[in-house]
């Protein structure tokens, strides 16, 4: 591959807004051997502009599972550099100074829309069948009277101007050109009302303001580029080389969702599937080597990486392949090297010495000690959907039961034993189902068992990831109608207005 010219800076950006994602993963991967091959730089920038999702614990579970995985980076947040800082939270002061420019270049404007008036105006776009945009009714605002509104602290954002015909051509690395025409581009939000700037302009003036030369990252972006490349044109800035990488795929081809594959990288940790077979399998998701082998380290990936070798289809994620992989991986272990990962696992002080308080007391001979476990240590038995009858609950409070508690822990900030209580309490108090009746299902779902360990500890032992893939499981083992996951979805969001008052 022939050496680019400018010096090849590549960056992941993720959001810290949840589990670290194998799709993040993915495309830290190729944007690393990238940037490796061309003797170049790969940066990490967290782009927690949306202030109400963004955690700090998303963001260090994030910066460990890439760790975790071998992919270092040479500036982030972490480790400082030469464009510090890059927590796009810590930089507020430069987005609003460009905004500014555009605004004083006239290429953005302040909109003082309500959100009623906005809801109004999508509801008659809909009711025309027409798509819902922008309408334009702050474009051409008197500047006095912006100014008396401004200064009066009238609530606005800023919008960025899109011309109304033409069309947007960019040339993307892996998909040659794209031609997308601006009436399908909406006047797009750039600084929100609390200061915070939108992914859109943040996007853009960190990677030209960092020196990004080659923007790699999901499909999902495209409809995207031409606001980014109006925004490149209206600040008088060359635009990065753009590479949108196909999206990781369910097994029925959408778009890789929690709902159908475990997604978080934690969870494959967990489960002892090693660093190196992941990361593996992650540079197959497109990529085949010139050789065709399978199994290669990321450097390796770094020496062949080629562009035009990377297709298009939408790479599945493939659970037996994953773990068809891993044997390898573990096969070709020494005795001792495969004894230390065990241990660094499992089979240690630590995770073993959870486990004595919670069996000690039911044990009468050592030997009972794996069959009480094996739900821990192991994977649980598969379900059968019969085992969810009989129960105080019917089947019906069974899935409202594990869907609620599902998405009470998704959204739980912290997996400890007094926060799962405290959760499941409310959880069953929202149902109004007695706590000794609502636990029964869960017990099922984590234990594959009628009788286990006690519950919370073994949530607490199994970590979040695992637990939260059990429950989804059994979901899927009971099975959930379409109509039923609407009332799921409705009667859950009344929950979730109580528990934020
Ligand atoms: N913050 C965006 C994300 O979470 C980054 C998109 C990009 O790479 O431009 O996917």
């Amino acid at each position: 591959m022939s050496t680019p010219l400018t010096p090849v800076r590549t960056r992941i950006a993720p959001s810290p807004t949840g589990d670290p994602h194998v799709g993040t993963a993915y495309i830290a991967l190729f944007n690393w051997a990238f940037a490796r091959h061309h003797g170049g730089q790969f940066i990490l920038r967290l782009e927690d502009t949306d202030q109400s999702r963004s955690t700090e614990s998303s963001e260090r579970l994030i910066l460990e599972s890439l760790r975790w995985l071998g992919l270092d980076w040479d500036e982030g947040p972490d480790c400082g550099g030469a464009h510090a800082p890059y927590r796009q939270s810590d930089r507020l002061a430069v987005y609003r100074t460009h905004v500014d420019q555009l605004v004083a270049d006239g290429h953005a404007f302040p909109c003082f829309c309500t959100a009623e008036r906005l809801d109004a105006m999508r509801a008659e776009q809909r009711a025309r069948g027409e798509t819902t945009r922008y309408d334009g009714h702050c474009l051409d605002l008197p500047a006095s009277e912006v100014r008396a509104r401004i200064e009066a602290n009238e609530s606005h954002v800023i919008r960025m101007r899109v011309p109304e015909q033409g069309v947007c051509r960019f040339n993307d690395l892996l998909r040659g050109d794209i031609e997308i025409p601006y009436s399908q581009i909406d006047m797009q939000v750039l600084l929100k009302a609390d200061g915070f700037p939108t992914y859109h302009l943040a996007v853009v003036v960190d990677d030209h303001l960092m020196g990004i030369s080659h923007v790699m990252r999901g499909e999902e972006w495209i409809n995207s580029v031409p606001k980014h490349a109006l925004l490149y044109q209206y600040f008088g800035w060359d635009m990065p080389l753009h590479a949108h990488l196909p999206l990781l795929r369910n097994q029925d081809q959408s778009k890789l969702s929690k709902r159908k594959n475990p997604t978080s990288i934690n969870y494959y940790r967990d489960i002892g599937i090693l660093p190196e077979a992941l990361v593996n399998y992650l540079g197959l998701m497109g990529w085949s080597m010139p050789d065709e082998r399978e199994i290669f380290s990321p450097l390796e990936l770094a020496e062949a990486i080629d562009l035009q070798r990377i297709s298009l289809g939408g790479p599945i994620f493939d659970l037996e392949k994953l773990s068809w992989l891993n044997g390898q991986y573990l096969r070709a272990l020494t005795p001792d090297q495969f004894a230390d990962r065990l241990k660094q696992w499992m089979l240690n002080d630590t995770r073993l010495g959870a486990l004595i308080p919670l069996v000690q007391e039911r044990t009468e001979k050592l030997a009972d000690l794996a069959p009480q476990v094996s739900y821990l240590l192991g994977e649980r038995a598969p379900l059968a959907s019969e085992a969810f009858d009989g129960f105080k609950v019917d089947r019906e409070q069974c899935v409202l039961i594990l869907d609620h508690t599902l998405r009470a822990f998704d959204a739980l900030p912290s997996w400890e034993r007094q926060a799962l209580f405290d959760c499941c309490q409310a959880v069953a108090a929202y149902l109004d189902i007695k706590f000794r009746d609502y636990m029964q299902p869960l017990f099922l779902a984590v234990s594959g068992k009628q009788v286990s360990l006690p519950l919370f500890d073994s949530m607490v032992f199994l970590g979040s990831d695992v637990t939260r893939m059990r429950l989804r499981d059994a979901l899927g083992v009971i099975g959930v109608s379409k109509k039923m996951a609407k009332r799921l979805e409705k009667n859950y969001a009344a929950f979730s207005v109580t528990q934020a008052t």
